[in-house]
């Protein structure tokens, strides 16, 4: 069918549809969204929990000691198996909630037109019969029409299979054309790559081309990480070597000391239970997933769990300018034109301010000027207003905009000038464009009134200006020679004071094919320059402090933009990025060659003019000196850069469907300092499993001494495999997950990047696992010996070992809130509620354990009197200071390193 055809079976105006009738369709076609992928079911969720090495080793433990008929031994291994698998149920649905939540606030949107105007809506709220309205970067919404179509390609890979996009047009084809071929169609699901279309909504939802084969595209990546893995790699190394050492253990024992079998199996068993480290996996899970939920409270949006890490690494931040570092709130502030100079005032969207002539002498006013009596202006104006896609809305006296900000910026500044915009829209209808791409910075339109055609460019000074030949005067006469170098200069002058500078200019006469406009047409000059523009576009306020706060993280933020260089080096200095340094031109990147690129990186902080091209060639060379690199990006063509990126990131308003997909992380807010608090937040994550290990380590390995040292010293056993279970299980159930809730250190953003691929545990936290295992098991074990020595039983001795052992987790937990920092202050012993609540927790379990009879029969505890508690205290405190000992003295040994090597006289600076 036509068009036309379309649009009249579907009851379609030419203002769109009426709200009351897109009410009407959503309840008789529904929403526009396909039936959510198949989750798998708790069940066999739940099941799939047991597929793990620990849980093999405790469960083939829990059935030998059935077949040996030791019941408690059974009874407390297989709790130990069904609490860990529940606790890692539970852990894996909060992280898959939290990946929900952040599928849901990734939504993609559509402008549609409604009422007459173009308004962006939810994608889901589309309904048959909508105009839509695409460009570059758009997945289209739903099954579409096309109504209008400008240099449309479309990449139909998510449909079709075929990755090469296809050119659209609006001709109707015959009814059996396969999908690929209908050219006339835009499907839902597939991505615009190039130009712009409007097309009206012929299927939502399931009736689709993309719900008939019904398969969801660009979902979230799943849950693995590089540091999952590698913790999951630790723990099967781990149970490994447990085992092994459990094995050996009870030959040594039976074939060469001659011990009672069974006896020496029981031994084996509370090795490998003492060893064994539960409840890893899960803290891992909850650890990434609250850094998620944290950093999306702070407008971060992961879209993958790898990102938590990496930016933790972060070592270059490549970010672009234009409502990243600026707000994006344009306002034309000068306009060159002729011999004339004008200042505009207002500020914001709100078209009041007005436009006076610019003077030497500030003092004298000159008052508003009368447009229409200065042709040249008005016929710039004209232009401005005619040449754009933004569209500019008052509602209650607030003005708001539709589309690009710079153009919007133009439509306020023709209300400015008292243009009667309607009437020259009306004279002067458009019959074609050449919309804006970030790579050609410029665009065009072609407006006929009837008999005359008018060629309307507007775009980057360097650009336009090499396509006039003529200039316009002040009287209206355009046949003078345009003086290019006056130009450039004037340009450049707007552009030192941080303007954003753009030139406009117009050719009368016909195009190669009337009626159609396109880059060719515009490259063939012949323009008459009509004048600049200077827009400001103010920082962004908190901008300057992320910046800096980047820079004390010693992270290097560099500015990659398509603004002049002139602009950008003068945005660059506000912000102190570059200073003192000249922009580099994508122009001169072009001409370098890799190693060139890679010595001009190093040096260099602001790139202007720059192409998405420039863009992946800069993260190539970044990444080959060894940084990792988060580049941002709005457009469809950034889209390679950012994946290439080891943290792309896209703009969560400004961006396109395309960006955001490419992206590992989207801005909610589209700011600069977001970036900043997602780097803390993953440095603060790192830190956290850091802390967890730290923790966890020497518990495991404090009890593994004590059975240890037990079996060559001959000792009564001083825990039963049971007792080292229950420890196990009070301890990783409850103190553990303390640490996940960790806020950031103060210093998170004052240390250097985390250097890449550096392993969990250096060889400092390897002393200091060790350090704390054998503190542990000195207490414990010293506890035990003494209690025997004055004649207890053997029962009540061993409640006081149990005890000792998890009073002084509790210390250590305290200790390891902050790595290196002392803890005994405010923050320290207060900062984490959780951890606090753990430690009740944790007390109350272990005060059942001692005095109730229902667990003193499953454990043979016996109830202890004060002393015994202070004794255990005792044991407490002494690791607990032995810790913050160790810290002090390895705070002092960093900090004199620190003075050493700030003696070393700096590099002399390049700007002193
Ligand atoms: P950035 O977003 O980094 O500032 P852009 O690619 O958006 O860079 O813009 C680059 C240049 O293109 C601008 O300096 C301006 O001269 C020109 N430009 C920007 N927007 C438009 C537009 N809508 N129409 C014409 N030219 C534009
Ligand atoms: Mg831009």
């Amino acid at each position: 069918m036509t068009p036309q055809e379309v649009l009249d079976r579907l009851g379609v105006g030419p203002g769109g549809l009426t709200d009351d009738e897109v009410r009407r369709r959503r309840e008789r076609y529904g929403r526009n969204t396909l039936p959510a992928a198949q989750r798998r079911h708790p069940i066999v969720r739940f099941l799939r929990q047991f597929h793990d090495v620990l849980i093999y080793v405790l469960s083939a433990a829990a059935v030998v000691t059935a077949i040996l008929q030791h019941w408690v031994d059974t009874v407390v291994l297989a709790a130990a198996v069904i609490v860990n698998v529940i606790i890692a149920f539970i852990q894996e649905g909060k992280a898959e909630a939290a990946m929900d939540a952040i599928r849901a606030m990734l939504s993609p949107h559509a402008t549609v037109l409604r009422n007459g105007v173009p308004v962006e809506v939810d994608a889901a709220d589309v309904v048959p019969g909508d105009v839509v309205r695409l460009a570059s970067g758009d997945r289209v919404p739903a099954d579409l029409r096309l109504l209008t179509v400008d240099g449309l390609r479309i990449e139909e890979a998510a449909l079709t299979g075929e990755s090469v996009p296809v050119d659209k047009s609006t001709a109707a084809v015959a009814p059996d054309t396969p999908i690929g071929d209908r050219v006339g169609m835009a499907y839902s699901g597939t991505l615009v790559v190039y130009g712009q279309a409007t097309g009206v909504v012929v299927g939502t939802g399931t009736d689709t081309e993309l719900g008939r084969i019904n398969r969801m595209i660009a979902g979230i990546a799943p849950t693995v990480t590089p540091l999952t893995r590698q913790i999951d790699r630790f723990g099967r190394w781990l149970a490994v070597v447990i085992v092994a050492m459990a094995v050996a253990t009870y030959a040594i024992g039976v074939l060469w000391r001659g011990h009672d079998a069974a006896v020496m199996f029981m031994m084996a068993i509370a090795l490998v239970a003492s060893a064994i480290p539960e409840g890893l996996p899960a803290i891992m899970t909850v650890t990434l997933a609250i850094g998620v939920q944290r950093m999306s409270r702070r407008n971060a949006i992961v879209r993958r769990l790898l990102a938590v890490e990496t930016l933790g690494e972060v070592s270059v931040i490549c970010s672009d300018k234009t409502g990243t570092l600026t707000s994006n709130e344009m306002t034309v502030r000068r306009v060159v034109c002729g011999a004339d100079e004008f200042v505009v005032g207002g500020a914001g969207y709100a078209p009041v301010g007005e436009i006076e002539p610019a003077r030497e002498d500030a003092n004298t006013r000159g008052g508003a000027v009368d447009v229409d009596g200065h042709p040249a202006l008005r016929d710039l104006v004209r232009a401005a207003v005619l040449c754009n896609d933004a569209g500019l809305r008052c509602d209650e006296g607030t003005w708001t905009i539709v589309g690009d900000p710079t153009e919007a910026a133009l439509l306020v500044l023709g209300r400015k000038a008292g243009l009667p915009v309607e009437e020259a829209e009306a004279t002067w209808p458009r019959v074609d464009s050449v919309p804006f791409e970030s790579e050609n910075r410029m665009m065009g339109t072609l407006h006929t009134d009837g008999g005359e055609a008018l060629v309307l460019v507007k775009g980057a000074p360097e650009r336009v200006l090499g396509l006039c030949v003529t200039e316009c005067r002040a009287d209206g006469d355009d046949g003078r020679p345009v003086d290019h170098d006056h130009w450039h200069d004037v340009a450049h002058r707007l552009a030192e004071q941080g303007l954003r500078v753009l030139a406009l200019a117009q050719r009368r006469g016909s195009t190669r094919t009337p009626g159609r406009l396109t880059l060719d047409d515009l490259h063939d000059g012949g323009f008459s320059l009509l004048g600049l523009v200077g827009i400001i576009d103010p920082l962004r306020p908190e901008a300057v402090a992320a910046v800096r706060e980047c820079r004390q993280a010693g992270i290097t933020v560099k500015m990659v933009t398509g603004d002049h260089a002139g602009t950008a080096a003068e945005i660059g200095a506000q912000l102190g990025i570059g200073v003192g340094k000249p922009a580099v031109t994508g122009r001169e990147l072009a001409e370098l060659d890799d190693a060139q690129l890679r010595a001009v990186v190093r040096e260099h902080d602001v790139f202007a003019r720059a192409n998405p091209e420039h863009k992946l060639r800069l993260v190539r060379a970044l990444q080959a000196e060894g940084q990792v690199v988060a580049m941002t990006g709005d457009g469809v063509n950034d889209a390679p850069a950012l994946k290439r990126a080891d943290i792309g990131v896209a703009m969560g308003r400004r961006g396109t469907e395309a960006a955001k997909e490419a992206a590992d992380m989207v801005l909610a807010d589209d700011n600069f300092s977001t970036i900043a608090a997602a780097v803390a937040e993953g440095r603060t994550v790192y830190d956290n499993i850091r802390k967890f290990i730290m923790f966890m380590l020497p518990t495991n390995g404090g009890e593994v001494l004590v059975v240890i040292a037990a079996i060559l010293f001959e000792l009564t056993l001083p825990l039963t495999p049971a007792q080292v279970l229950w420890i196990n299980l009070v301890t990783s159930a409850t103190l553990g997950l303390a640490l996940a809730f960790e806020p950031a250190e103060h210093d998170v953003m004052d240390r250097r990047p985390r250097p890449v691929g550096e392993s969990l545990l250096s060889g400092y936290f390897v002393w200091r696992v060790a350090l704390v295992s054998v503190l542990m098991a000195a207490g414990a074990l010293t506890m035990f010996l003494l209690e025997l020595r004055q004649g207890t039983s053997v029962d009540t001795a061993r409640t006081m070992a149990v005890n000792a052992i998890v009073v002084a987790e509790m210390f250590y937990l305290l200790n390891n809130r902050f790595l290196v920092d002392p803890v005994l202050n405010r923050a320290g012993l207060f900062g984490n509620r959780v951890a606090f609540a753990t430690v009740v927790a944790c007390t109350a379990l272990m005060l059942l354990y001692t005095y109730t009879p229902p667990l003193q029969a499953v454990f043979g505890s016996t109830a202890l009197g004060w002393l015994d508690w202070v004794k255990a205290a005792g044991v407490g405190a002494g690791v607990f200071a032995a810790v913050e000992a160790e810290k002090y003295v390895v705070r002092v040994y960093a900090a004199r390193k620190r003075n050493r090597s700030r003696r070393v006289p700096d590099k002399p600076a390049a700007h002193p």
